[in-house]
């Protein structure tokens, strides 16, 4: 979608400081960082939200949680721990409707979350 800023950083149309990338995923840095380590994962394709996730759709999911899963290693945050989340819609916090994993490290995160 030409007008989505996700979609556009996907097909590097717009810069963005990328940690990973593969045929399916890629992975920037958050422009507004809530942690020293925030990172988002993508998949390339355009889906809105969680909720357009479908059965087909069951091993990209696992592809977005494994590339996290690796650029949490990378990242050196495998022995302190780190948070993946995924905001769904308004109300959770979605802001940017491309589907997109948040991985926090770096420090210390309450629960429950604000
Ligand atoms: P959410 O509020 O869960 O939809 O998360 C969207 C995230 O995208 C926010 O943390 C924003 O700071 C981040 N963001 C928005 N535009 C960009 C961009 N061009 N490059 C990197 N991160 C961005």
């Amino acid at each position: 979608m030409s007008d989505c800023i996700f979609c556009r950083i996907a097909t590097g149309d717009l810069p963005a400081n990328l940690a990973y990338e593969d045929e399916d995923v890629v992975a920037f840095h958050d422009l507004h960082p809530q942690a020293p380590t925030h990172i988002l994962v993508i998949p390339r394709q355009h889906f809105s939200t969680l909720l357009d996730m479908e059965e087909e759709q069951t091993l990209l999911l696992g592809k977005l949680q494994r590339a996290a899963i690796e650029i949490a290693r990378q990242q050196g945050l495998d022995q302190e721990g780190f948070r993946v989340v995924t905001n769904c819609l308004e109300s959770a916090g979605q802001s940017v409707f491309h589907l997109h994993v948040h991985l926090l490290g770096g420090r210390a995160f309450t629960w429950p979350p604000g």
